[in-house]
């Protein structure tokens, strides 16, 4: 029997491979959910991973692998580390992930009271169900935390985010991670607000790095996507097990936006710094401003912590407008030059009320011993021209 040509039908069906190219020059977009084998026996080996090669998008793919080993990179610079990354589809996915990884029923998490509002929301209203508990304690206070350590061998995770949101309080990260170190307890950095340009936890002895890639390693606004960050070999096969289970892994599109925001990163992140000490500088002198939380300043109650475990002070600061709520939603409504969105780390000036938006939940006393007053707002500084910035904040504050 002559074999016939394939239909028309089957032709449109087909796909063309183009194997005819040089190679790209930049990072493409692997928009497939699976990949072929060559033979039965090549697929067999990828299968029991005696070689290495794709098998299932949710399993991985290349552009994302490319961006999570970039990051990895990144975060353990110059620390001798072999470091690997997994991206998530968000920085809420990389935090449960990484949790449900590492610990399981009657395991305890201890961390600080001013974590990220979803981060708190997650480990007590979803991670809860599984059997696992939350501790929340001033992790600025080492004897009180070591104490909690001695006396309660069900922790297995100590959870830190610094600086924290909206204060920009900070956590000794070195004095935490030997802590942990000392009775066995896994760490993890939320290094969201920082990014390793500016801080490094995996070099003060960390184990785990999460981040919202969401903020400034995209820093373009345009992608929803976290990634986990570590070094232990053994946890490894865990954390990549719970992701393709779990269906938390990123994908390909998010993960090449991240790609091209991660070529500016260094200079974005320097534009940012500098741009935030001259807006925290002008509020500091403002007469209508009592307060300014920038870990920069040599006021913010931090302010040694800071310059001992970060290289440069951040984007982000918050300011305490002197007035009722009525006089600061007055002011914040003649911004026209800063947008008000609730996100930060994007490369436009970024303003924020926490009272009546990031922490509406959260009761107004319970608010005001945190710091957070009426009167507080937060701005992501951008990389515009800072004259631009003051300017607006200088109108309406008048
Ligand atoms: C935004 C944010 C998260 C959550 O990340 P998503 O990408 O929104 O899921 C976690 N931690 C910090 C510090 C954040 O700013």
């Amino acid at each position: 029997m002559s074999t016939r040509k394939i239909s028309m039908d089957s032709l449109c069906v087909k796909e063309y491979k183009d194997q005819r190219s040089t190679r790209p020059h930049q990072l493409p977009i692997y928009a497939t959910s699976s990949f072929e084998f060559d033979s039965m026996e090549e697929g067999i080996e990828i299968f029991t991973g005696k070689k290495s090669g794709h098998v299932y998008g949710r399993y991985g793919n290349p552009t994302i692998d490319t961006v999570s080993q970039k990051l990895a990179d990144l975060e353990a610079y110059g620390t001798g580390l072999n470091a690997y990354g997994f991206l998530t589809s968000s920085g809420m996915s990389a935090i449960s992930t990484i949790v449900l990884s590492l610990l399981k029923n009657g395991d305890t998490i201890l961390t600080q009271g001013d974590l990220y509002g979803g981060t708190t929301e997650v480990f007590v209203k979803v991670i809860a169900n599984s059997g696992i508990k939350t501790l929340f304690t001033d992790l600025t206070d080492l004897d009180a935390t070591e104490q909690i350590l001695l006396s309660n061998r069900t922790v297995k995770l100590l959870y830190l985010e610094t600086p924290a949101n909206p204060t920009m309080r900070c956590i000794d990260i070195l004095q935490i991670s030997r802590l942990a170190q000392k009775y066995g307890v896994y760490t993890c950095v939320d290094n969201t607000f920082c990014t390793p340009i500016i801080q490094q936890p995996l070099s003060h002895g960390i184990d785990f790095v999460i981040h919202s890639t969401t903020k400034y390693l995209n820093g373009h606004g345009n992608s929803i996507a976290g990634v986990i960050i570590g070094h232990d070999e053994k946890i490894k096969k865990q954390i990549w097990t719970t992701l393709k289970l779990l269906g938390t892994t990123c994908n390909p599109w998010d993960a090449w936006l991240i790609n091209n925001g991660l070529k500016t990163l260094s200079v974005r992140m320097q534009r940012h710094c500098e741009n935030a000490m001259s807006v925290a500088q002008y509020l500091e002198t403002h007469p209508a401003i009592l307060k300014v939380n920038y870990n920069g300043l040599p006021s913010h109650p931090h302010h040694d912590i800071a310059k001992r475990q970060m290289k440069a002070f951040g984007g982000m600061l918050s300011f305490e407008i002197n007035g009722q709520l009525s006089k600061v939603i007055q002011i914040l409504n003649k911004l026209k030059f800063c947008s008000m969105a609730p996100t930060l780390g994007d490369v436009d000036t970024l303003v924020l009320h926490p009272a009546t938006s990031s922490h509406l939940n959260v009761d107004k006393a319970r608010r005001e011993t945190n710091g957070i007053s009426d009167g507080l707002v937060r701005l992501s500084v951008g990389i515009e021209d800072v004259r631009d910035i003051i300017q607006d904040l200088e109108q309406a504050l008048r």
